[in-house]
């Protein structure tokens, strides 16, 4: 979906997702560095960058696996995380406008947003114990969100919708890394997340199952859901993205559509980086 196309990203509701200048360090070394980005719903970005810029540091920070040292990220609207005045100047950040200390979240209040979070990783993590059917109804049912049996017929719809209506009593490792990733979008989409978070989805697939998984992604973007997606396959995400965001070393270098991003790079980096994997 690109820009022109797009009906579905809404400028009137509250940004889907809002990073606001965030700063994340592991040590002494900085992964990132004043990281500001907005996702709109409806909208569908996809994040570029070499290997360690901090494309899954950023993922993780918006889900609230990780917690910036500066910063924060909201959601709908909904403060997530924590800005800090003092961590600011000890790092040799200038001081911002209105900034402070702001109360840090319940763990109750951090699991209840992150659970409107799907997050899809590289490497599926399905629970290997438990059949397909299981492994996407569990969540909707740990959370209080549906009884078993709701649960269990939305799960079977969903599979359908990934093209495994015929998998539900299979375990994971009866199924290609293709199929397991399917389930694993499955999965997100139980909680009806706002917002699904990819981790380079297809970067441990063998070639030939990387596009049936790109298909249930690029049918998620079309049907108007909330992606973020970091990925290196460049043709698809020339597809889908209505924006490119190019990460490097920490910090956002450009971003925009596809054809600015991708076809007029203005930046050296972007440049070299795209020449690479193009
Ligand atoms: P990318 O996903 O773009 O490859 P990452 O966000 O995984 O980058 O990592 C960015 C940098 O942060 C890398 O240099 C990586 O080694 C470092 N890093 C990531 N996670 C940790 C961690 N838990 N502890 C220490 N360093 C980390
Ligand atoms: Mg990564």
């Amino acid at each position: 979906m690109t820009t022109t196309e797009s009906t579905t990203v809404s400028q009137a509701l509250p940004a889907a997702v809002e990073v606001h200048d965030v700063h994340k360090w592991y040590g002494t070394h900085r992964v990132l560095d004043g990281v500001d980005l907005t996702v709109r719903p409806g909208e569908v970005t996809v994040i570029l960058g070499p290997s360690g810029s901090g494309k899954s540091t950023l993922l993780r920070v918006i889900n609230h696996l990780e917690k910036p040292e500066i910063g924060y990220v909201s959601l709908n609207g909904e403060l997530i995380g924590v800005r800090r005045h003092g961590k600011r100047s000890e790092m040799g950040v200038p001081p911002a406008e209105g900034w402070g200390r702001l109360k840090e979240l319940s763990e109750r209040a951090i699991l209840a947003q992150r659970s409107r979070i799907g997050f899809v990783f590289q490497n599926f993590n399905l629970f290997p114990h438990l059949t397909v059917l299981d492994n996407v109804a569990a969540a909707p049912v740990a959370t209080g969100l549906l009884r078993k049996p709701e649960a269990q017929e939305l799960a079977r719809s969903l599979l359908s919708r990934v093209g495994l209506g015929d998998k539900t009593t299979a375990y994971p490792r009866q199924l290609s890394g293709g199929q397991q990733q399917r389930v694993a979008i499955a999965r997100a989409l139980a909680l009806r997340p706002g917002v699904i978070l990819f981790d380079e989805p297809t970067s441990a697939l063998d070639p030939e199952l990387v596009g049936e998984v790109l298909a249930v992604i690029k049918d998620l973007a079309t049907s108007g859901t909330t992606l973020v997606i970091v990925t290196h396959e460049i043709a698809f995400a020339r597809e889908v993205a209505d924006r490119i965001v190019f990460l490097d070393e920490g910090r956002i270098v450009e971003q925009g559509p596809p054809s600015e991003v991708l076809d007029n790079p203005q930046h050296e980096r972007t440049r070299e980086f795209l020449s690479k994997v193009l």
